[in-house]
C-alpha cells in the first residue's frame, strides 16, 4: 500500500491553495455569508485555470475524468467557503459527469464544453415538498406534446435555481404508482415563461441560495430531456447510477474542508488566548481536543480518498462512498463544534469564522442521502461483517 500524495495531487493542492488565498480572502468570504451571494467572477476564474474540465472528457474540452483531483478541489474550496465549491459541484459533478453518462451525443457536444470553460451552472430540482429521502415518490409531472415537455409542479430546497442556466428537473412520466419507473430528466432553464422561484432562508450554505421552484405549464423542447428518446422513463437509472457514489463523496469532500478549516482555526486561536495567564492551548482539556478532532479527521480523510480511489479506478464503491459520507460529515459536525467550544464566546460571533463553520457543518449529515439513509445503505449493501 502506498499513501503518498502523488505528485500532481499534490501541485492540485497548491495551485487551490494560493487561488483561495488570493480570490477568496477572509473578508470577502464572510461578505458572501452574509448576504447569501454567488461570486460568478471567481468561479468563472477557477474555470480559467481548468478546474471545470476534471469531469470532462477531453474529446469535449475537459481534462478526462478524474474523480480523484475533483474531491481534492472541492475540499479545498470548502476549506475557506461553500459558496463556490457548492456550484463547483453542482456543475461539474451533478450536471458534467452525469451528462457525460446519460445524455446524447448531440446533448454531449452542446453542454460539455460549456460545463468545462466555467459558463454553465446547473441547479438540481430533485427534492419536493412531500418526497425527500424518498425520492421515487415525485409528484412534478410532465407531458409529452408532439416536440415539447410541459411541466406542472414543485421542488423544494432547488439550490442555485437563482444563478443557475438550467435546473436538472426530476419528472414524473406516468402514474404514481409506478414510482421509481417512469421518472425522467429534463434540463428546465429558470428563466422559462411559468417558473418561479423564492429563497428559503437557511442556517449555512450560503452563495447558492436553496430555492422552492414553481413549475406552471413550463415548455421545454423534448432536446431537453436527458438521454432524448429513451431518456423517456429512464430518470431512475441515470440518478442511481455511478454518480450516486461520486455524489456521496462530493459532500464527504465538502466535510473534509470544513473540519481541516475548523481545525486549523481552533488551533492557533488555542496558542493565541491567554486566560489565567496562560495560552489555553497549554491546558491538557485543550490539548485532548485537538488531538481528538486531528484523530478523527486523519480517518475520515482516509475513508474518503480511499473510496474517491476506488471510483476513480471504476470499482465499485456503493459501501465505501456511503462510509465515507456517513463519517466525514458526521466527524466535520463534531470538529465543527470542537472547535466552537475552544473559541468559546468568540466562536459564537460573527467575527469569527467558527459559527460558520458549525451553520455549515450541521448542513452536511443531512444533504446527498441523510446518515439514517448511509446507514441503511450499507446495512443493505455490505454482505459480511470484515
Ligand atoms: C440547505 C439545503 C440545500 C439543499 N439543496 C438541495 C438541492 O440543491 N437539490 C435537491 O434536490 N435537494 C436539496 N436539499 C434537500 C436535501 O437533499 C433533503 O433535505 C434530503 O434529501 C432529506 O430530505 P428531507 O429533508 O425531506 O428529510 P426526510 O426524507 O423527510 O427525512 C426526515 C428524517 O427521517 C429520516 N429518514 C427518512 N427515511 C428514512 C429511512 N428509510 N430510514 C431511516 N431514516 C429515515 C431521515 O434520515 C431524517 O432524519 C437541500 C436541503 C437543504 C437543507
Amino acid at each position: 500500500m502506498n499513501f503518498d500524495e502523488s505528485e500532481i495531487i499534490g501541485h492540485l493542492r497548491a495551485t487551490l491553495e494560493r487561488f483561495v488565498e488570493k480570490e477568496m480572502p477572509r473578508n470577502l468570504v464572510a461578505q458572501w455569508d452574509k448576504a447569501n451571494n454567488f461570486p460568478r467572477d471567481v468561479f468563472k476564474k477557477l474555470a480559467d485555470i481548468g478546474m471545470m474540465g476534471l469531469t470532462v472528457p477531453e474529446e469535449h474540452g475537459g481534462a478526462g475524468r478524474d474523480i480523484l483531483a475533483t474531491m481534492i478541489v472541492i475540499e479545498e474550496l470548502s476549506r475557506r467557503s461553500l459558496a463556490v465549491s457548492v456550484p463547483y459541484i453542482m456543475a461539474t459533478c451533478y450536471a458534467g459527469m452525469n451528462l457525460d453518462e446519460c445524455a446524447t451525443e448531440e446533448q454531449k457536444r452542446e453542454f460539455l464544453p460549456r460545463v468545462a470553460d466555467g459558463s454553465l451552472i446547473f441547479a438540481y430540482g430533485l427534492t419536493e415538498p412531500d418526497a425527500g429521502a424518498d425520492l421515487a415518490s415525485i409528484k412534478t409531472r410532465a407531458e409529452r406534446h408532439g416536440d415539447v415537455i410541459r411541466i406542472n409542479g414543485a421542488k423544494r430546497f432547488c439550490s442555485g435555481a437563482e444563478i443557475s442556466d438550467y435546473i436538472y428537473t426530476l419528472v414524473r412520466t406516468g402514474p404514481e404508482e409506478a414510482r421509481h419507473k417512469n421518472l425522467s430528466i429534463v434540463l428546465v432553464p429558470p428563466t422559462a415563461a411559468g417558473v418561479t422561484i423564492e429563497r428559503i432562508d437557511s442556517l449555512g450554505m450560503k452563495g447558492a441560495a436553496t430555492t422552492d421552484v414553481t413549475f406552471e405549464d413550463v415548455e421545454v423542447p423534448l432536446a431537453n430531456l436527458i438521454g432524448g428518446e429513451v431518456g423517456w422513463n429512464a430518470g431512475w437509472r441515470m440518478l442511481v447510477g455511478p454518480g450516486l457514489d461520486v455524489e456521496k463523496l462530493e459532500v464527504a469532500a465538502i466535510a473534509i474542508g470544513v473540519a481541516r478549516a475548523a481545525l486549523d482555526d481552533a488551533w492557533s486561536y488555542a496558542f493565541e488566548r491567554r486566560q489565567f495567564g496562560k495560552l489555553i492551548g497549554t491546558y491538557q482539556s485543550i490539548q485532548h481536543k485537538l488531538a481528538e478532532m486531528k484523530t478523527q479527521l486523519h480517518a475520515a480523510r482516509l475513508t474518503v480518498y480511499q473510496a474517491a480511489w476506488l471510483a476513480n479506478e471504476h470499482r465499485d464503491c456503493g459501501v465505501e462512498s456511503s462510509m465515507a459520507k456517513l463519517f466525514a460529515t458526521e466527524v466535520c459536525k463534531f470538529v465543527a463544534l470542537e472547535c466552537q467550544t475552544i473559541f468559546g464566546a468568540y466562536g459564537y460571533v460573527k467575527e469569527f469564522d467558527a459559527e460558520r463553520y458549525v451553520r455549515d457543518a450541521l448542513l452536511l449529515p443531512i444533504i446527498g442521502g441523510s446518515s439514517a439513509i448511509q446507514r441503511n445503505n450499507i446495512f443493505k449493501r455490505a454482505n459480511t461483517y470484515a
